[in-house]
C-alpha cells in the first residue's frame, strides 16, 4: 500500500511521536507554566481525543509511509487511562523496531511493571534537577526529586533501560548540572542535557536562558573528562560523549546552537490526531475528522504522503532569519503535541 517517502528536502518519515493527552500532572516553568502566570488552559474532552484504536490505526498507515521509531509523549502520557493497553497494541506490530515513552517520572513506579508487561522495552524519564527546592520550582508543583528517582529505580530494577532528559536554564537549574552527572555516571543510564528551546508561547522564552551544550560540555569535561562518540544512527539528535574512565556515556540536544533539521525525520500526532511535521509548527492537518468520517486507510495514506511530500520545516535553523515561514506567528505548545 505504502513505502518510503521523502520530503522536499529528502528527508524521509522515519520517527513517529504520538501525544496521548495535553494534560499533566506537573506545570514545568519551561513547558506548562502554572496558571498563576495568567495562563488557563483549556484541555480537550474526551470525545476530541483519539482513542487507542484510532491511534493505533493511524499508526500503522504511518508505518506504511516509513516510520519504524514510534514514541508515546503528551502531556504526561502516564495520567492517561489504562495507557499500557495502547503499549500493548503497538508492540504487536512487527514493523516497529524501537517502542519507547517519554515521562516525567510521578507515576512511573506504580506504572512500569505494567508497561514493561505490556511490552515496552525502554523508558526516557526527565529530571531537571536533584536539588529539592529547584526541581519543585521547575516542577510548578512542589514535587520533590525522590519520586522520579523512584521510578528511575523501579525501572532499572526490572531491567528497562532509562534514558534521563534534564532541560538546563540558565540562572535557574545550570548550577546542578555536575550533581546530575555524579549521580548517574557509571548507573547504566543515559544522562542527556537539553538546552532550552523556543517551543510555544507561553514559557517566556529568551536566548539569554539557554546554556549552549558547548559550556555545558566544557565544564563536565573538567571535571569528569570524556569525549565524543560516533552517532547510533543518521538523524540521531543527541551528540554522545563517553566517560574517559569507562562509566558510561551522556548527551547533548543542542536545537538551539547546533540545529539538526537537515536529518529530521520526525512526524508528530497530537491527542486530538492532528498531524505536524515540525515541533515549532503553528498548525497542523486534522487527520480525526477523515478517520471518523470513514476514510479508508488508502485514502488516509494518501493524505499523509502528500503533507510528507510537500514538507519543508526547519525551524531551527531559520530561528533568526527574517525570512522563516513561522516568524511571529502563534506555535503549538510543547504539552500539546509532545516532545
Ligand atoms: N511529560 C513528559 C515529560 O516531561 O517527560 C513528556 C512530554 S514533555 C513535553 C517531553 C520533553 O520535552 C521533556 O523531556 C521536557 O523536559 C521537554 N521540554 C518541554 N518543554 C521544553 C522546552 N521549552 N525546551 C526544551 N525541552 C522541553
Ligand atoms: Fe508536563 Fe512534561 Fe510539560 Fe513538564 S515537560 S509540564 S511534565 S508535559
Ligand atoms: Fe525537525 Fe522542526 Fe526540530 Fe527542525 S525544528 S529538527 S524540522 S522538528
Amino acid at each position: 500500500m505504502g513505502n518510503q517517502v521523502n520530503d522536499l528536502l529528502g528527508r524521509p518519515l522515519r520517527d513517529l511521536r504520538i501525544s496521548v493527552t495535553d494534560r499533566c500532572n506537573f506545570r514545568c516553568t519551561y513547558c506548562m507554566p502554572s496558571e498563576i502566570f495568567g495562563e488557563k488552559y483549556h484541555f480537550l474532552n474526551r470525545e476530541e481525543v483519539l482513542s487507542y484504536e484510532e491511534i493505533k490505526r493511524l499508526t500503522e498507515i504511518f508505518i506504511h509511509l516509513g516510520v519504524r521509531k514510534v514514541r508515546i509523549t503528551g502531556g504526561e502520557p502516564l495520567v492517561r487511562r489504562d495507557i499500557d493497553k495502547l503499549i500493548a497494541q503497538l508492540s504487536n506490530i512487527e514493523e516497529i523496531e524501537d517502542l519507547t515513552l517519554t515521562t516525567n517520572g510521578y507515576l512511573l513506579a506504580e506504572q512500569v511493571e505494567k508497561l514493561q508487561k505490556a511490552g515496552l522495552r525502554r523508558i526516557t524519564v526527565s529530571l531537571d534537577s536533584l536539588d529539592e527546592d529547584i526541581f519543585a520550582k521547575m516542577n510548578g508543583k512542589g514535587y520533590k526529586p525522590d519520586v522520579v528517582l523512584n521510578g528511575i529505580k523501579a525501572a532499572e530494577d526490572l531491567g528497562l533501560p532509562v534514558k534521563v532528559n534534564a532541560v538546563i536554564e540558565r540562572g535557574v537549574n545550570d548550577n546542578g548540572v555536575l550533581d546530575l552527572v555524579k549521580y548517574f555516571k557509571g548507573s547504566g543510564h543515559i544522562l542527556r542535557f537539553i538546552e532550552f528551546m523556543d517551543v510555544g508561547n507561553v514559557n517566556g522564552w529568551a536566548r539569554d536562558q539557554v546554556v549552549p551544550s558547548k559550556e555545558l560540555c566544557e565544564s563536565i569535561n573538567k571535571i569528569f573528562p570524556i569525549e565524543p562518540v560516533d552517532a547510533n544512527y543518521v538523524g540521531e539528535v543527541a551528540e554522545r560523549w563517553k566517560f574517559l574512565d569507562g562509566d558510561g556515556e551522556i548527551g547533548f540536544i543542542s536545537s538551539i546552537t547546533q540545529p539538526f533539521c537537515q536529518s529530521c525525520t520526525r512526524a508528530r500526532l497530537s491527542p486530538e490526531g492532528f498531524f505536524f511535521t515540525c515541533l515549532f509548527a503553528n498548525s497542523g492537518i486534522d487527520l480525526k475528522t477523515p478517520l471518523r468520517a470513514g476514510e479508508s486507510n488508502t485514502e488516509l495514506l494518501t493524505r499523509i504522503r502528500n503533507i510528507w511530500e510537500n514538507r519543508t520545516d526547519r525551524y531551527s535553523e531559520l530561528r533568526n532569519s527574517p525570512n522563516s515561514p513561522t516568524a511571529g506567528q502563534r506555535k503549538i505548545e510543547m504539552f500539546q503535541i509532545g516532545g
